[in-house]
């Protein structure tokens, strides 16, 4: 039947498309600042091991009413980070593998999710001396590429982009925005990149071009999404001895604080659209969701950081999530920590939520990715 068809007709396009793609979903717990320590803040999270993460207390007594039912839960990822796990660790364990594809000729991306001051950033770009997964990244393609010199050349080109408010901006050459055409990712500045440090300056300081908000000096860069795209070329001779040019793109995204996504789902359509700070992030998780589902129309136009994202999210690439999550609860009570949480809206409440988006997405995805494995072995 024509049912039966259509179905045998996605499948085979299933097969080109998904063969060897992955999503795998971390967590990463940030050591307590001193500040914290100072404040006599007690640690509400607890790595159990490798994959488990456990919530141990409740910022007061009605966050701990209202999500009672998740005290003492423990919620299971591909990998967990504990407050010391090295940057070093976090890059080999969530992006080494996608660098290698990349010189493959496949796309991947890497995100950071999680609220203001959860560590994203320095997850992503880290220090000089503790430098994150994108400097890290592009230090290990240099030496692979190095490492593999012989079968041809490559060239390796950057852009460093902003999204803030639906407008993109290059970090690499800032002050004036870029406009995203369909086909023509080339109106991005890209440089040609040598050497790591060459790649670690240019970083650094294009995330001094990030955006600050305006109202709060201490929110600096936190509606922001910051993009690294790096784009490696190169030829290498078939199977017939044809000399054919591949191209690999990894993405790695530095996401906008999510508690601003939390507040936004309460609100009205009409608000979101007036401001639309977290179009993006709303956009990137309807579009993992209807990757998830197996939607045919995956809605990336829907705004710039999906428009971006489109060739290295969903089909054939390998995607990377990384919660990350502070150890401390608010003390509510004291003048002081009520400032912070105007800085850092980062409540238990959020947290418990974004550990239990992260997971049922999670398993959403592993149980498309076994129906979709199924589906091959079937055709086979
Ligand atoms: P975000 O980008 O999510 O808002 P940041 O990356 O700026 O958060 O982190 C907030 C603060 O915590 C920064 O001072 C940062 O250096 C520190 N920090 C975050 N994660 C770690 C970590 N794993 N180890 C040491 N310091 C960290
Ligand atoms: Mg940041």
């Amino acid at each position: 039947t024509k049912e039966v068809n259509g179905a045998k007709m996605e499948g085979v396009a299933e097969r080109v498309v998904n063969i060897g793609s992955r999503i795998l979903v971390f967590v990463r717990l940030r050591p307590m600042s001193k500040k914290e320590k100072e404040a006599g803040s007690r640690c509400c999270v607890r790595i159990v091991n490798k994959k488990e993460v456990y919530l141990t207390e409740f910022a007061n007594e009605n966050d701990y009413l209202r999500l009672k039912r998740l005290r003492g839960r423990h919620f299971t990822f591909d990998a967990s980070f504990s407050d010391s796990t090295s940057q070093q660790e976090v890059y080999s364990t969530t992006t080494a593998e996608l660098v290698e594809a990349v010189l493959q000729g496949r796309n991947g991306s890497v995100f950071c999710y999680g609220a203001t001051g959860a560590g994203k950033t320095y997850t992503m770009l880290g220090t000089m001396e503790n430098p994150g997964v994108m400097v890290l990244a592009i230090k290990d393609l240099f030496t692979k590429i190095r490492q593999r010199s012989c079968d041809g050349n490559h060239v390796v080109h950057l852009s460093y982009l902003e999204v803030y408010n639906e407008t993109v901006r290059d970090l690499l050459s800032p002050g004036r925005p870029l406009v995203l055409r369909e086909d023509k990712q080339q109106v991005l500045t890209q440089y040609r990149a040598y050497s790591t440090d060459e790649v670690m300056a240019l970083l650094q300081r294009g995330n001094q071009n990030r955006t600050t908000e305006p109202t709060r000096a201490n929110e600096t860069s936190s509606r922001s999404h910051a993009i690294l795209q790096v784009v490696v070329e190169y030829r290498v001779k078939d199977a017939s001895m044809n000399i054919v040019n591949r191209v690999g793109k990894l993405s790695l995204i530095d996401l906008a604080g999510s508690e601003r996504a939390l507040a936004t789902d309460q609100r009205t359509v009409r608000s979101i659209e007036g401001a639309n700070i977290n179009r993006s992030l709303l956009a990137l998780s309807s579009c993992i969701n209807a990757l998830v589902e197996g939607k045919k129309h995956i809605p990336y136009r829907n705004s710039k950081l999906t428009q971006l994202l489109k060739d290295s999210l969903g089909g054939a690439c390998n995607t990377a999530m990384i919660a990350n999550i502070s150890p401390c609860n608010l003390s509510f009570g004291q003048p002081e920590a009520n400032e912070e949480l105007h800085q850092a809206p980062e409540s238990e409440t959020d947290q418990a939520k974004l550990l239990l988006e992260l997971q049922k997405e999670n398993r959403e995805l592993r149980v498309q990715m076994a129906r979709q494995q199924q589906k091959l072995l079937t055709l086979q």
